[in-house]
């Protein structure tokens, strides 16, 4: 098998970046011997050279972007605010880490003093995807570095220009050399890595297939912290409201911004009958006049291309397999030139098929379902495996309280787009869409432990019930007293 790896522009076709397979037991290696001297130094140290790696973001943010949108194919503006995100997780994960996992002095019972401390697990695996190839293992690597342990970052193999450029960042910034490390492959060097005895944690961004598969692995090896943030199938339920052209615009936002590659993307628009011949034409109207073109087009584009031109036939088979089974099209999906990845955003209304697959379809392609009322909305809603992002558009107050507590998912928003979640915030799903360990704000708490600790600068004890000598000395002292 060759050990050489080739990434190419989606909206090309031309090559962008050549590599080698990297050898995953050697960087280990090197980060296991990193660690010991990373996590003694101090926080505020360990900082400090955060900042610099976002003063460096700063300084290269516009050939950054530049790459983002070549070997993504998503449109150069939409780069640019992934590397604005990029910058601002360092500030966001410092308050976090000192919010969430800091110090603190505790109350001591005895003399002396008590605390809660945390520590880092040591060697992270960070496993990236290629819709954010930047940002979102930017988001375990920060607070994983802040935190005190050593990172391997294993980037998506459509995106390793974008991840190897990310990791010379942190090098630029005089983060040491074994500290930050990336290593190239596919799912092979991703499983070498998550099996690998020198990691202790396996930090993932992907779908949940891959999460599930490195879940399996781990499940025999509970000394590994494992966080997993995966796909959704996401709901977007439209309930009454006047605002047409404004619900119109935040379904829009929520379908296709990144060509429908965002995890929190909504798949499914769930209409009231009442509302379905006004909102229905509003969206389709809107969608038409999207632009879809190459990252540097100038006027830029709403969307770019998908990833490759696998995922381009993926969605067009989908697509076309919802629609024999009895969805009704709305508005084609069709492909611009076979040879290259772009594809225009595609409406189905699927409510005629009985057993809709519950599956992630991971690009532009929003499937409409017709209910009568709000309980059939909330029922079809939560008719997923997964639960990443759900919104209600419309409504009142108590329908959305109502809204709030019944979805089942990590992110409920009213009259907001499905995505678009603030960094401030934790980030996570429920169901196949996460195990329970939120990133974003949260990511600080699986990128350390707590100890707990109670303190005396010298030994100073005492037994006070339960000694031979004492119960004698007793006896002694209570005869003395006949
Ligand atoms: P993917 O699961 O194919 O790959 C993600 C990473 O994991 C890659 O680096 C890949 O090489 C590696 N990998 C895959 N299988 C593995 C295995 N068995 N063991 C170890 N490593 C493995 O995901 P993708 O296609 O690159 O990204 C798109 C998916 O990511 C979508 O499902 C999307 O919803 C999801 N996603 C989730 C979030 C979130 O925060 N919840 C954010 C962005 C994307």
């Amino acid at each position: 098998m060759s050990d050489v790896m080739i990434s190419t522009e989606p909206a090309t076709g031309n090559e962008i970046w050549r590599g080698k397979i990297g050898d995953v037991d050697e960087i280990m290696e090197r980060a296991a011997k990193a660690r010991t001297g990373w996590a003694r130094e101090s926080a505020p140290r360990r900082m400090e050279f955060m900042r610099r790696f976002a003063n460096e973001v700063l300084k290269h943010a516009e050939p950054f972007a530049e790459l983002i949108a070549r070997e993504t194919g998503k449109p150069l503006w939409e780069a640019r605010t992934e590397v604005e995100a990029v910058k601002n997780k360092v500030e966001i994960s410092i308050s976090a880490y000192a919010e969430r996992t800091g110090q603190k002095k505790l109350d001591s019972a005895l003399q002396g003093s008590a605390a809660l401390r945390h520590k880092p697990h040591g060697v992270m695996a960070v496993l990236g995807p290629y819709n954010f190839p930047a940002h979102l293992p930017n988001g375990h690597i920060v607070p994983a570095l802040i935190a005190g342990n050593v990172v391997v970052f294993k980037p998506s193999e459509k995106t390793p220009a974008v991840g190897e450029f990310l990791v010379k960042l942190f090098h630029e910034a005089q983060v040491p050399e074994d500290v930050v490390q990336v290593v190239h492959g596919g799912a092979e060097a991703g499983k070498a890595l998550v099996g690998h005895p020198l990691v202790n944690g396996v930090l993932f961004t992907g779908s949940a297939r891959g999460g599930i598969a490195i879940n399996r692995k781990l499940a025999s090896d509970p000394s590994k912290i494992v966080a997993l943030e995966m796909g959704g199938n996401n709901p977007i339920v439209m309930l009454e409201t006047p605002k047409i052209e404004d619900a119109a615009v935040t379904i829009i936002q929520s379908a296709f911004t990144t060509a429908g590659q965002r995890c929190t993307a909504a798949r499914r628009l769930v209409v009231l009958d009442s509302m379905y011949d006004e909102i229905v034409p509003a969206v389709t109207n809107l969608a038409k006049r999207l632009l879809v073109d190459e990252p540097f087009a100038d006027p830029q584009p709403f969307m770019g291309t998908v990833i490759d031109n696998e995922a381009a036939d993926l969605l067009v088979q989908s697509y076309e397999a919802l629609t024999s089974h009895g969805a009704e099209a709305i508005l084609e999906m069709t492909r611009k030139d076979d040879s290259l990845p772009f594809l225009t955003p595609g409406i189905i209304d699927s409510t005629a098929i009985d057993e809709r697959p519950d599956v992630e379809l991971f690009g532009p392609l929003l499937q409409v379902i017709r209910v009568k009322d709000f309980d059939e909305a909330i029922a079809e809603a939560n008719n997923t495996r997964y639960g990443l992002s759900a919104s209600l558009v419309g409504g009142e107050p108590a329908d959305f309280e109502r809204f709030w507590h019944e979805a089942r998912a990590g992110i409920v928003n009213w009259n907001r787009p499905t995505n678009g979640a603030s960094s401030a915030a934790p980030f996570g799903g429920i169901g196949l869409s996460g195990n329970h360990r939120p990133a974003a704000y949260y990511a600080a708490d699986y990128c350390a432990y707590p100890v707990a600790s109670s303190e005396l600068d010298q030994p100073r004890a005492s037994i006070g019930v339960g000694l031979a000598d004492a119960v004698k000395t007793t006896r002694k002292s209570k005869d003395a007293h006949k």
